[in-house]
């Protein structure tokens, strides 16, 4: 166990965020997983990091907060915390965040408490918030288990974290043999590939179709470029901003999305659980939203802002793939949009277009792409699924049948 820590802490730190020789690194984590964090912290230093600054985080004292806190907290951000987040993006520092919560931490909170807070951070942090999406430093989400969250994903077993680690390990491609990082490499390479071959068609758009009532239309923006969970900062830092990675994608023309998608697995969003939707989608923007649990916070999430009415991401993930053949539902969009095609609402990603990287919000808004403080992947792949794309010359090219890739 201790060696497969030690491969996992290394792997996040060279490979994940790609630490460089005196680049400082934000390093998240919940107070459950200290000795992990720390972990990471020493694979940081001896890879010739600057200084880890450590940003702790804790279930409890969060609900604690959004139940009891004065109300006007959920407005302001002190100015000292913008500080922190936006100075670090701004000199390129990395960042790694460790993401484990109780999947329910926030049933039963004032709804409106959350989707403040969260407005009044997106717009204090919009500096830090700009430069992640447009891959202006290093950064790189991972998880651990917390008895909290391996309760909810192994309910009733007495080893529910061990059997988490356990799952963790495969889909980040631990063994323990010291080899990691070039089975990484390898899986990287694998993605690129399917990568260029749908760059190379150029679509102008995608049906989706399945069995639980999805016919979706989604126009693709011209120059719109498919990439893969590898990024690359302005300076050439490679790094992988989600671990595990299984997905390729790209951004939808804002308004160019039509028809009913349904979801095919539970979306765990801010400490709340929503299952069974649907959405009734016209000319890109979402005019009916229901959903069979959550309805309140669905409303809430694509409430934020008029851009989380809109969609941002669209992304490819075979049916038949590791993470998705565990059949583990793991309350978690780390695990499962990786498990599952899925679509996200809220914003796209500047490195989804020719050229964007470089573009402002404006730039990009008058190519076709969604902006938002939100961005929510949410499933939509099922052993069913079919996908079609149409060529600019009006040529149809199967893309998934029978939720499998046929490219
Ligand atoms: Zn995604
Ligand atoms: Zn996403």
């Amino acid at each position: 166990m201790e060696e497969k820590l030690r491969e996992y802490a290394r792997l996040l730190v060279e490979v994940g965020i790609n630490i460089q020789k005196g680049q400082n690194l934000i390093l998240a984590s919940p107070v459950e997983c200290a000795p992990f964090a720390r972990m990471c912290a020493q694979a940081a230093y001896a890879a010739g990091c600057r200084e880890v600054i450590m940003n702790w985080r804790d279930d409890v004292l969060s609900r604690e907060k959004f139940l009891h806190a004065a109300d006007d907290v959920f407005d302001t951000v002190p100015e000292w915390n913008r500080r922190f987040y936006n100075d670090y993006a701004q000199e390129g520092a990395a960042y790694l965040a460790i993401s484990a919560s109780d999947p329910e931490n926030l049933k039963g909170v004032d709804q409106d408490r959350i989707v403040r807070s969260q407005r009044s951070g997106s717009e204090a942090l919009k500096p830090f918030y700009r430069l992640q999406m447009a891959n202006g430093f290093p950064w790189c989400i991972a998880s651990i288990p917390i008895p909290s969250w391996a309760e909810k994903v192994f309910p009733g077993c007495p080893d529910a974290v061990e059997r988490l680690w356990e799952a963790i390990f495969q889909s980040v491609r631990i063994t323990g043999d010291g080899k990691a990082v070039e089975r990484w490499q390898e899986h990287l390479r694998l993605l690129e590939e399917r990568r260029d071959k749908l760059n190379a068609l150029r679509f102008a758009s995608l049906r989706y179709r399945n069995s639980l009532g999805t016919d979706l239309t989604i126009r693709l923006p011209e120059g719109h470029l498919w990439a893969t969970g590898g990024g690359e900062t302005p300076k050439g830092q490679k790094f992988i901003a989600n671990m595990p990675t299984e997905e390729i994608f790209t951004a939808p023309l804002r308004d160019g999305v039509d028809g009913v998608v349904v979801s095919s697995m539970p979306l765990c969003q801010d400490g709340n659980i929503i299952d069974k939707f649907s959405f009734v989608v016209k000319k890109g923007r979402i005019e009916e939203a229901r959903a069979e649990v959550g309805q309140e916070a669905l409303e809430a999430a694509i409430s934020l802002d008029e851009g989380a009415r809109y969609f941002g991401e669209v992304a490819l993930v075979p049916y038949d793939s590791p993470i998705s053949n565990q059949k583990i539902l793991y309350y978690n969009t780390l695990f499962d949009e990786n498990a599952s095609c899925h679509l996200a609402f809220g914003e796209a990603y500047n490195e989804c277009v020719e050229g964007g990287q470089n573009m402002d919000k404006e730039e990009l808004k008058a190519l076709g792409l969604n902006d938002s403080i939100a961005h929510v992947d949410f499933m939509v792949g099922t052993a069913d699924l079919s996908i079609v794309g149409t060529t600019h010359d009006g040529r149809e090219v199967p893309v998934f049948d029978h939720g499998n890739f046929v490219l």
